[in-house]
């Protein structure tokens, strides 16, 4: 007979998504890998101070005297936005997770915590390093680019915690591991515009990252050129071009869009308490609203280049 745990676990599975629980004594290992990275200089001192303090990692700190954690990878495709401009209409890419990262957090958790109330279990909703978790549960991987790829998944996935009073018997906690395909492939290292992804070790050169500068306030440095540009935030040209993507690359959720005159507002980056309503209710219901004043500068960025 199946555990509590097995059955949340093939439940998650028969949902499309993947799943692993481990035992809630890792948070401390948890917390000891953000520490890790701060003594190797990976994190600067705000973020790993901002880090420590807003991570969920004390088992006492839940309510429901946690007993694991469960870490699930959901699918999330790109998303294709269309703006009229000049008489057409042109797409614009988002790559995964921007879009509707809070609702589907807390849809995923919605769902876990009906499973495992349903069989007299709690569920917390925690701030947990989730790549981390993700790659030590033995869930995912990392790859060159320094992102993380589930089976069937590839890297199109948005990872969610919980953690819960379900006991855990079986303990699948791992150290960090990489794509076994990573060892012979260079197709993310070849293509990246900017050469961020370097042959000689595992961290990506974050600074060099288009995702890192066009996320950022802060005007592009010269040597960026704009042709690399080709998503409204981010990049996706090491995913697209990574094998094990290819499952998965051609998959877009697609959107409406905004009216020409919807995207002359944009571009003119009118503030967002000055849209009409209805523009920024959809902004709001993608959960793209935080970034808007940098979604406009690459928007006009992108559509400048159509012109
Ligand atoms: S996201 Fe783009 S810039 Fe960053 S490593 Fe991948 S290909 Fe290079
Ligand atoms: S493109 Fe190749 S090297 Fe890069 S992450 Fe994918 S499998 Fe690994």
């Amino acid at each position: 007979m199946n555990t509590p745990a097995e059955n949340l676990l093939k439940k998650i599975s028969d949902k499309g998504w993947a799943g692993r629980i481990v035992p809630a004594r890792h948070l401390a290992e948890l917390r000891e890998a953000i520490r890790e990275k701060y003594r190797q200089g990976l994190l600067d001192k705000s973020m790993y101070e901002n880090q420590l303090s807003s991570f969920s990692f004390s088992p006492e700190s839940h309510p429901a005297s946690v007993k694991s954690i469960i870490i699930v990878a959901v699918p999330a495709p790109q998303m294709r936005i269309f703006f009229r401009w000049n008489g057409k209409r042109i797409p614009v890419i988002i790559p995964p997770t921007y879009v509707h990262y809070n609702r589907t957090t807390e849809n995923v958790r919605d769902v876990l915590s009906a499973w495992l109330e349903h069989d007299g279990f709690l569920l917390t909703r925690p701030h947990l390093p989730l790549k981390t978790l993700a790659v030590q549960s033995g869930l995912a991987s990392y790859g060159k680019n320094n992102l993380c790829y589930v089976n069937k998944l590839g890297s199109f996935l948005q990872l969610v915690a919980a953690c819960t009073n379900l006991p855990c018997d079986d303990d699948p906690w791992r150290e960090p591991a990489t794509l076994s395909r990573c060892k012979t492939c260079t197709a993310c290292e070849k293509i990246c515009p900017t050469r961020a992804i370097p042959a000689d070790r595992f961290l990506l050169y974050a600074e060099r990252c288009l995702t890192y500068h066009n996320e950022a306030a802060n005007d592009f440095p010269d040597w960026i050129h704009p042709s690399w540009h080709h998503c409204l935030i981010g990049c996706m040209r090491c995913q697209t071009a990574c094998p094990e993507n290819k499952h998965v690359v051609k998959r877009f959720e697609e959107h409406g869009g905004f009216s020409e005159e919807e995207t002359r507002l944009l571009i003119q980056r009118v503030p967002f308490d000055q849209l009409p309503p209805e523009t920024a209710s959809r902004i709001k219901d993608l959960e793209i609203n935080d970034d808007y004043r940098i979604l406009c500068r690459n928007l006009s960025m992108l559509i400048g280049r159509e012109n």
